[in-house]
């Protein structure tokens, strides 16, 4: 978003008030997005603490609810007319921005990888480890992402025909020549303890490869991933769409799963914003909670796809063409090294609703399973009390206000903070209410 665009916007909005001319207009921007930078707030907007807010945001699928609010106008409808979507070139990046804020330059929120709300509330992975209170919203998107494998590398090992699939297991003998050869399989994400990172660890484990001893696993720049894998210095990575679909269209690599293989439905990134912000402002925060779910229930109608994938097609938001952001959308991915290409839209990116209910809901039970995985490698001490720091972060009260606001239909609003019993691809279970169950049933590990 352009500094201009907000300043005409904002213009317009000192013209137009509250006034009928507003509403009428408000109607018609639902419809046409031609009118969507000129709608004006609805009446009573002026009730809100503030009309603004920076939210950083990742060039990646899960943004889109953030950046569909503000493109499509669903933050003007509920008043918050100078909320502003603010591209993040890195999740390091992202993290040192909200804890400057907005006042210093900085953002005040936006979408995060899970745990990081978390780590960064309890000082885990901020500057000198000073606590900054955070509180987690909504869940901006489910399913999406997968790993992708390198067909080879620059000496000619070559990864495809070796098993590399969802059960990683059948390709033990591969990663045991790897390690014996002194140059183990090398696994890279782009932010430590967070998802990409827990998937990558998940999968590894499921197949009886420990993560810690049997592989590598680097941190990489996501703007480094695909000339790592090309130049073959990196074997694996796990990304989130549209990469994993350009992975095959570029025949960089091949993918071994994708997570809602893993994990149907599994919680992925989130909207978090700092406390101190949301305390401050409550009714802006529902504002625009109210405004993300309408853009996720936008994002989820397959009438209004084509004109998803071309904003977010555009050079502010994820800069990669249309016809690499349609397959994905519509749930279409190729695997490659012999898999069946998957084409099925309830295995994409998901924003409202899936076949297990609400997805824009933040589960405490999904806040949990993440800090649990932080714990079973060692990353958080075995002592953690998961519970408190979810209960101290995970605002899903907010959410449920804003949804009864919003007029969401009660069958639409989960009816307990856990979603249940979750199911892995390898038998695992996890329940919310009993982690160390959780831990004590899984093989590969670091917690004792
Ligand atoms: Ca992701």
């Amino acid at each position: 978003m352009s500094l201009h665009k907000n300043v005409s916007r904002r213009k317009f909005i000192v013209a137009a008030g509250a006034s009928a001319v507003g509403s009428v207009l408000l109607k018609s921007c639902a419809t046409s997005p031609t009118t969507t930078t000129t709608a004006s707030p609805v009446a009573g907007s002026g009730g809100l603490e503030t009309t603004k807010i920076n939210l950083g945001y990742i060039a990646i699928f899960e943004a889109a609810p953030l950046i569909i609010a503000q493109e499509k106008g669903f933050f003007q409808k509920h008043g918050m007319a100078e909320a502003k979507v603010v591209k993040q070139a890195s999740w390091g990046a992202a993290r040192d921005n909200v804890e400057i804020g907005s006042a210093g330059g900085g953002i005040d929120g936006g979408q995060w990888q899970m745990p990081m709300p978390h780590l960064i509330s309890e000082g885990v992975i901020t500057k000198g480890n000073k606590k900054l209170p955070m509180y987690v919203l909504l869940q901006t998107s489910t399913q999406g992402n997968g790993i992708a494998i390198a067909n080879g590398r620059a000496d000619g090992t070559s990864h495809l025909g070796k098993g590399i699939g969802l059960d990683v297991s059948k390709a033990k003998a591969h990663f045991d020549q790897l390690k014996a050869g002194g140059n183990p399989f090398t696994a890279a994400y782009t932010f430590p303890s967070a998802n990409q990172e827990l998937w990558i660890r998940y999968w590894l484990a499921a197949g009886g490869i420990d993560p810690d001893t049997d592989v590598k696993l680097i941190v990489v720049p996501a703007a480094q991933t695909v000339a790592n894998m090309q130049s073959g210095t990196m074997d694996g990575f796990s990304t989130g769409d549209p990469w994993p679909f350009r992975i095959l269209a570029d025949n960089i690599g091949f993918m071994a799963a994708l997570t809602s293989q893993m994990w149907p439905e599994h919680p992925e990134e989130y909207l978090a914003i700092r406390a101190d912000w949301v305390d401050k402002n409550p009714k802006a925060t529902k504002a625009i909670l109210k405004a993300i779910m309408e853009a996720q229930q936008w994002c989820d109608d397959p009438a209004n796809r084509a004109e998803l994938a071309k904003i977010l097609s555009g050079r502010d938001f994820i800069n990669v063409p249309e016809p690499i952001l349609n397959p994905p959308l519509a749930g279409n991915y190729k695997m490659g090294d012999g898999k069946a290409e998957i084409n099925d839209r309830t295995k994409g990116p998901l924003f409202w609703k899936g076949s297990r209910g609400n997805i824009s809901y933040p589960f405490k039970s999904h806040d949990a399973w993440f800090l649990a995985e932080n714990v079973r490698w060692g990353k958080l001490p075995g002592t953690t009390d998961i519970k408190a720091i979810v209960d101290r972060v995970n605002r899903e009260d907010l959410w449920r206000e804003a949804a009864k606001e919003l007029n969401i239909p009660d069958a639409d609003i989960p009816k307990e903070t856990t979603r249940g019993v979750e199911t892995f691809f390898d038998g695992i279970k996890f329940d919310a209410k009993d982690t160390s169950a959780y831990l004590g049933s899984l093989k590969i590990k670091k917690v004792k």
